[in-house]
């Protein structure tokens, strides 16, 4: 994965954005206490989300078959409302001759019932599934193993929520039509480069996928013209499972979608939510001055979406982790406890992005111990 690349090419794109900041609900302490957290899913040896992925998994090879059978299987027996599709394209490589690779982009969704595909917004959490064909044996488990177990714990953490708050619109008559927002996921294969990165010898899945919802056109009147239109930001999530990760605000257009998130992780780092004990916070750029945006971005699975104007959050440390494209990069070299700090996190602002604060399902929690002297009323919570 990635190089780094120059924003002066996407001066075109920084236009002024009509964000949809203000209409989200923040969540209370409350409801940030309520998050579940990872148990032993992230375990490395037999976490039922993480483990079945670290394994070398390269785009073609019966490992990263393995992988998708992971996805679905997932989906279809713990999640079972949530659409799967794929999206399959093959290419040569420059190592594997005039053999053509397949590479399978998963899409796994929740729509709003009874809304029509064409007016749905979709919150897309991505990450990419296949590892890197060298060195043999390469595992990546910050690239992207464990981004893509956290997109799982996500997804099963808003599931019955997604389902309450749908079924509560319906019931009170409110019109769900207006402005229906459903959730994607996406597992994109062939992200890595082969031999070397260069524009054709890497992404692989996401240029495929890009150019295809790129031409694919919605019935005439709906809300999107395209599935690419339909994207109301595309947050990917790569090399994330390193301690001490540093994380900047890549975008000018998104910095409050990246500032809704850090403000997310400092609030539950207050709270004692949050296990890893970093130096600084993983978003360090959360409500910070924006006048120096200007910095390379860094190339990743984004750039075929941005290109078409998709609006990027980019949750990619700089620098990378220290293992980066090396052996160690296996479930050994993971910090779980910022592997599900992150988790914990990105499940925060799909909450409240989905606006699903009223209708997460409530948590037993253990009473906090009171002080003695003061006898507090407040009812606190904490975390188990
Ligand atoms: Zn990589």
């Amino acid at each position: 994965m990635p190089r780094r690349g120059n924003l002066v090419a996407l001066a075109g794109l920084l236009v002024s954005w009509a964000c949809a900041a203000a209409a989200l609900t923040a969540l209370s302490d409350d409801d940030l206490r309520n998050l579940p957290s990872p148990g032993s899913e992230f375990d490395i040896d037999n976490g039922a989300l993480l483990a079945p992925i670290l394994i070398p998994r390269v785009s073609g090879t019966e490992g990263n078959f393995k992988v998708q059978r992971h996805f679905v299987d997932f989906f279809k027996k713990e999640l079972p409302d949530w659409e799967i599709l794929w999206q399959n394209s093959t290419s040569t490589t420059p190592v594997t001759g005039d053999k053509q690779v397949p590479f399978s982009n998963l899409i796994i969704r929740r729509d709003p019932p009874e809304s029509p595909a064409g007016d749905v917004g979709r919150l897309t959490l991505v990450a990419h599934y296949d590892s890197k064909y060298s060195p043999t044996g390469f595992v990546g488990a910050v690239d992207s193993a464990a981004p893509c177990a956290m997109l799982m714990f996500a997804a099963k953490a808003i599931d019955e929520a997604l389902t309450a708050k749908w079924k509560a619109m319906k019931e009170s008559g409110d019109d769900m039509l207006q402005q229906p927002e459903g959730v994607q996921i996406l597992f994109l294969d062939g992200e890595e480069a082969f031999r070397t990165w260069t524009s054709t010898d890497s992404l692989y899945g996401s240029r495929s996928l890009a150019e295809q919802w790129d031409g694919e056109f919605h019935a005439a009147m709906s809300a999107y013209r395209t599935p690419l239109d339909s994207i109301s930001l595309f947050v990917l999530l790569d090399l994330l499972g390193s301690a001490d990760p540093v994380v900047p605000s890549y975008f000018l257009t998104t910095n409050w979608a990246y500032s809704n998130m850090g403000s997310l992780e400092q609030r539950m780092r207050k709270l004692g939510l949050l296990e890893a004990k970093p130096r600084n916070p993983f978003l360090p750029e959360a409500g910070q001055d924006i006048k120096h945006f200007g910095r390379g971005y860094i190339e990743d699975d984004h750039v075929p979406f941005m290109k078409r104007g998709v609006e990027i959050l980019h949750i990619i440390p700089s620098p990378f982790p220290d293992v980066w494209h090396k052996m160690e990069d296996d479930g050994e070299h993971l910090d779980l406890p910022t592997v599900r700090d992150w988790a914990k996190i990105v499940t925060a602002f799909t909450v409240e992005w989905m606006d699903l604060k009223d209708h997460m399902p409530k948590r037993a929690v253990k009473p906090e111990k009171r002080s003695e002297t003061t006898g507090s009323v407040h009812s606190k919570r904490t975390e188990l």
